[in-house]
């Protein structure tokens, strides 16, 4: 028929909930954020898709499904929260309750998996069918598409990049292991290691941004780091040796086309990418391997919403196939 399709995405983080309407163009008709409640994870997610419901008849336009990706291990098959860390889950069956409330069919997924799915669809990594994605904010998500299809293992907590380990007596990691790849390449663990840091440089530019010690970000770290603060790009070249090596697993583990990295930290630019390409450069040279294709993702912080939309109208059980 050609019509426009259109599906609700939601994205559900840490600190914000947000959502749009997304055409299967990728294209946002219309937009809405609230602050994700602490302990009301899914109620955010019905609250958003019900504020979109009212926007597309006021803009007369039709919704197909809703997609939705969520931070946590997330058995997509059952549309259910398995684990989440940072955030609770009022109701785990997050697909089940977003469908009892917009009587529309719904999908939920990992949000990298859902930002992967973005990428793909819609961003630099258009085109792919072999695709890594690797989202470094405050903790790191991944996801993968394997011959055109999400990699999501037995209950959906695969392929989690985040939690390999790098450095068998690294730091302590929430998941219980130590010197998981989350601990050196997060936004979190930039914070911690210049904190460390400053004990022994005090007179690191890093201070002049941040009101304390305790209160530095990797904003701080990486705006020290523009200025050529030695400390902040000590901390931001052990960041970005720790990426090469979790992108090098990556190659190892997926041999995928294309490896998009995304999330806030990519922002800290040169003084954490330029580190991490010189290295990933020894390490494929070391091993023979053809050069990764690394880029930046295209639709930074919509790839979550724009992904989860074109998710749901590909996947999400009950939809109307074209
Ligand atoms: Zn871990």
């Amino acid at each position: 028929m050609g019509a426009r399709r259109t599906a609700i995405g939601i994205d559900v983080g840490g600190t914000g909930t947000k959502a749009a309407l997304v055409h299967d163009s990728g294209e946002i008709a219309a937009r809405v954020e609230r602050p994700t409640l602490f302990s009301g994870g899914t109620k955010g997610a019905i609250a958003v898709a019900e504020d979109l419901l009212v926007k597309a008849v006021e803009l007369g336009i039709e919704v197909g499904a809703v997609g939705i990706g969520a931070a946590g291990f997330i058995d997509a098959a059952s549309g259910t929260v398995t684990f989440a860390p940072n955030l609770t889950y009022d109701d785990p069956h997050i697909a089940q309750a977003v469908r009892t409330h917009t009587g529309l069919p719904t999908l939920v997924d990992n949000d990298a998996n859902a930002a992967c799915w973005g990428e793909r669809a819609h961003g630099s990594a258009r085109g792919s069918d072999h695709v890594a994605y690797l989202g470094m904010g405050t903790g790191i998500g991944s996801g993968f598409i394997e011959a055109g299809r999400l990699v999501r293992g037995l209950t959906g907590a695969g392929a989690e990049m985040g939690h390999t380990v790098i450095e068998a007596h690294g730091p302590p990691c929430k998941c219980g292991l130590r010197g998981c790849l989350e601990q050196y390449a997060s936004g979190q663990a930039i914070a911690r290691m210049a904190r460390e840091a400053l004990a022994e440089d005090p007179a690191s530019s890093i201070l002049s941004y941040a009101a304390s010690v305790e209160e530095v970000t990797a904003a701080d770290v990486s705006r020290a780091a523009h200025e050529y603060d030695d400390t902040a790009c000590t901390v931001l070249r052990r960041a970005g040796r720790a990426l090469a090596i979790g992108l090098s697993n990556m190659a190892n583990i997926f041999d995928p086309e294309v490896i998009v990295l995304g999330g806030g930290v990519v922002r800290a630019g040169e003084p954490f990418l330029g580190p991490a390409r010189d290295e990933i450069a020894r390490m494929t040279q070391a091993q023979r391997r053809r050069p990764l294709r690394i880029v930046i993702a295209a639709l930074g912080g919509d790839a979550g919403i724009i992904g989860a939309a074109a998710l749901a109208l590909a996947e999400a059980p009950g939809r109307v196939e074209e």
